[in-house]
């Protein structure tokens, strides 16, 4: 028998949280961000789920451009932060990409190559994440230059990127968009600007494009659900199963650290699933997880190969009984990758890219 831990990825569930992308944004087209591996849920899969109704895909670099590829997928995909050689402009060009730019020498390596026909190019503009992106002064000068080299570059748009798009407090996003707006008027630039949750909340960052990430996997990136977030299905499902149960006392040290002590009399099934496999080990004390369709709790440290659960109140658990540390129990039970991210202190982009290779994933 194999060890029971898989991540089940919901290729229908991928589906539906884009047509919710697309219905947010009904006049902007949705270009479906699967940089880092599709964020853990396998990037040639979720293309080929999608590319009959998405019109593009968006990739952190070259090499994720080359995997989709390699797949078989021949929609349009733009490199996010373009390139980051000169040298890769030989397969922008041979892969037919789209690319982002955001720095001079990009731009004067795009200048200096003779692709065989011009590359869209997203010209991307600093609006306030200062991250990547030439300022709102320089982005005109470089707009023109652009626009003026017909022979490299097309389907010139301007792109930026939001630092607080997620939040109830619009003060930063609206100094962004004011920038953003003075500058699309001035250069009469299609704009492609919404991530997820601009893409849910803010209609006025709606452009030609958006680009939606995380919400596609059915996580919900707004401090407070909406509507439409209410409708999300997760798509991974990371199962596993109780491989072994203990019987304890109360006040026995469970796991490493001997820090958790059972409170009462106590039933502790053991999970195959741990930080080797990427579950986070600052998992707080009752982070939840479904053992058998129901709710309990994690109890004790996470070890790599490991966690235990506390299931002194499912008695019908036992060995083999299914255990769903994120998404959708056998019995249809949810339990949302954002609530167990907010237990780890950390954000569901975190725990889907970091599950790890070891983990196998089986598309349905
Ligand atoms: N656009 C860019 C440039 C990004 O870096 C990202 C994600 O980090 C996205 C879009 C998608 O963001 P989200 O996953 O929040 O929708």
């Amino acid at each position: 028998m194999a060890r029971p831990l898989i991540a089940e990825i919901d290729l229908d569930a991928l589906r539906h949280n884009y047509r919710l992308a697309c219905e947010c944004a009904p006049e902007s087209r949705s270009v479906a961000v699967i940089k880092a591996d599709a964020y853990g849920h396998g990037a040639v899969a979720c293309a080929r789920a999608l590319e009959d109704i998405a019109p593009a895909f968006a990739v952190a670099c070259i090499e994720e451009a080359v995997t989709l590829r390699e797949g078989g997928i021949t929609a349009p995909i733009v490199l996010l932060e373009g390139i980051f050689t000169a040298d890769e402009l030989a397969l922008v060009d041979e892969l037919g990409l789209w690319m982002a730019v955001h720095s001079d020498w990009q731009v004067e390596a795009l200048l200096a190559h003779r692709p065989a026909r011009p590359i869209p190019v997203w010209v991307k503009v600093d609006s306030g994440m200062h991250r990547l992106g030439f300022s709102p002064e320089r982005v005109e000068a470089v707009w023109q230059r652009l626009s003026a080299a017909a022979e490299h570059a097309r389907d010139l748009h301007l792109m930026s990127h939001f630092a607080t798009a997620d939040l109830e407090d619009i003060g930063y996003f609206e100094r962004q968009m004011a920038r953003l707006d003075s500058l699309a008027q001035r250069l009469g630039a299609p704009l492609c600007l919404a991530n997820s949750p601009a893409t849910l909340a803010r209609p006025e960052a709606h452009g030609a494009w958006n680009r939606p990430g995380v919400m596609l996997y059915g996580s919900d990136p707004l401090e407070r659900p909406n509507a439409v977030t209410l409708r999300f299905a997760p798509v991974m499902t990371l199962r596993s199963a109780i491989i072994a149960v203990r019987e304890l006392p109360a006040g026995e040290p469970v796991g490493y650290g001997g820090r958790w002590l059972t409170p009462r009399p106590s039933r502790i099934g053991v999970v195959a699933c741990g930080y080797g496999d990427g579950y986070d080990r600052h998992a707080r004390d009752g982070t939840p997880v479904l053992v058998a369709g129901k709710r309990t709790a994690i109890a004790g440290k996470i070890s790599m190969d490991m966690l235990t659960v506390d299931i002194t109140d499912i008695p019908e658990a036992d060995i083999g009984s299914e255990v769903v540390l994120w998404g959708r129990a056998a019995n249809g039970l949810v339990l949302p990758v954002d609530e167990v991210a907010r237990h780890c202190d950390t954000i569901s982009y975190t725990l889907l890219t970091g599950v790890l290779p070891r983990v196998p994933r089986r598309y349905h």
